[in-house]
């Protein structure tokens, strides 16, 4: 079934044509407010019947949405104006049923909250609409889905529904992201520029990244070591600093480099914490660009790291094609340098206080590290899968141990960079 067909069968639909003008007024309502009106994910149940697989979410109160189709994988993304969750009885992150596999939840960015539906097969919608509240439910977003094909599951890409969603109303209406871009002065040697380092917390949002043995998401961890090692070089008053993310919302790979090339940043650290099979696996590394591998861990952690925008429900087609970044150039070759020379200041300053990976130092395909101009590593601060080392990142000790330790790395990256400027 084609997207037009969708929509006209939807529109067709009386109750359609009720949602379209509960959600118009909404809409208008949303445009006028100075801020969104705060509402609520409460439960979500998913239903396997023979013919079709039905999707509900029962929300506080009656919402805009949008529903996008996405292929390889299959998915089906729900987008809505920003959405606590507030559901007790089940996980933002849920088993399917039917046709759906998984389902997980979270912001994607500033006043958009988003589902996304993993598929087991091709799948069309037949049907979405709004209910409202009836024999004990509240409002509900339903969503029928029935099996199609790999072909009409192509041809349906794209963007599905629905009229009553305005990107432009709903982000103009949000709250912005926070501000993080105001440049530091320095009062300090002039020998001594301010170097603007971004810092990128990885993930976020709908992509909670590895989870740890105790639950705890990579997100979570890699957002508030951010925000720690930034307090600190900060404090060195030769440092502007800007943060991909200060929140728990998804920003794509592709949007992270375009902030450091943006800035011309002088570093870019891509900050994130590993989960592997093996338990017992521990220790920070750091990750620079390359375009073969070091080693086939480093193959499949960056394979891992670049799913991250699949992952979020992020439309893929809308990227030109990044995978063409070469490494031939002079100003490519130059900042290739100058990442190893950083990752190699890490390996020898971080050693000191802090346990590392064996062979610390590895490199592959890493799609966020590909800005050409810009210096640029991933680092795992550790494994999440090691119990000893989950416990310790999730306490603010250690992760302050870790930003002071990487402070020094910056540092000593720093002088060297001025010393080899000058001979
Ligand atoms: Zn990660």
């Amino acid at each position: 079934m084609s997207a037009m067909n969708i929509l006209a069968n939807a529109q067709a639909n009386l109750r359609g044509v009720a949602v379209a003008l509960l959600s118009a007024a909404l809409l208008l309502l949303c445009a006028s407010a100075p801020a969104l009106a705060e509402n609520a994910a409460l439960k979500v149940r998913v239903g396997a019947h023979a013919d079709f697989t039905r999707f509900v979410l029962e929300l506080e109160k009656p919402s805009a949405y949008r529903l996008l189709t996405l292929g390889d994988p299959y998915r089906i993304v729900i987008d809505l104006p920003d959405l606590k969750w507030s559901a007790p009885g089940s996980a933002a992150d849920g088993a399917g049923g039917g046709l759906i596999r998984k389902y997980r939840f979270g912001q994607f960015r500033a006043g958009v909250s988003r589902f996304v539906l993993d598929l087991k097969a091709p799948a069309a919608i037949k049907a979405h609409f709004l209910l409202g509240p009836d024999s004990g439910a509240g409002h509900r977003l339903v969503l029928d889905l029935t099996p199609s094909d790999a072909a009409s599951f192509a041809a349906a890409l794209g963007s599905v529904a629905s009229a009553d969603w305005s990107e432009e109303a709903l982000l103009a209406a949000a709250p912005r992201e926070a501000e993080v871009r105001a440049p530091v002065r320095s009062a300090q040697d002039p020998a001594k520029p301010v170097r603007t380092i971004v810092l990128d917390p990885g993930h976020g949002g709908v992509d909670p990244g590895a989870i740890g043995s105790s639950g705890v998401y990579e997100k979570t961890i890699v957002l508030a070591f951010a925000k720690s090692l930034r307090q600190r070089l900060q404090k060195r008053g030769r440092y502007r600093v800007v943060l991909t993310r200060e929140k728990d919302f998804y920003i794509p790979l592709r949007k992270r480099y375009e902030i450091a090339h943006e800035y011309e940043a002088d570093l870019f650290i891509s900050v994130h914490a590993d989960a592997h099979r093996t338990s017992s696996i521990r220790g920070f590394s750091v990750y620079t660009l390359s375009e073969k591998a070091s080693d086939k861990e480093a193959a499949a952690l960056a394979a891992k790291e670049n799913k991250s925008d699949i992952l979020a429900g992020y439309d893929l087609s809308e990227y030109d094609d990044q995978t063409s970044f070469i490494l031939l150039d002079l100003a490519q070759r130059k900042t290739s340098e100058a990442s190893w020379q950083f990752a190699q200041s890490l390996v020898s300053n971080m050693g000191r206080d802090i346990r590392l990976l064996r062979r610390p130092h590895r490199f592959a395909g890493f799609a966020v590290l590909k800005t050409p101009t810009v210096p640029s590593v991933l680092v795992e601060l550790g494994y999440l899968s090691n119990r000893q080392e989950e416990r310790k990142l999730r306490t603010t000790s250690y992760r302050d141990t870790l930003a002071d330790a990487m402070v020094r790395a910056i540092d000593a990256y720093f002088s060297q960079q001025e010393l080899l400027s000058r001979s």
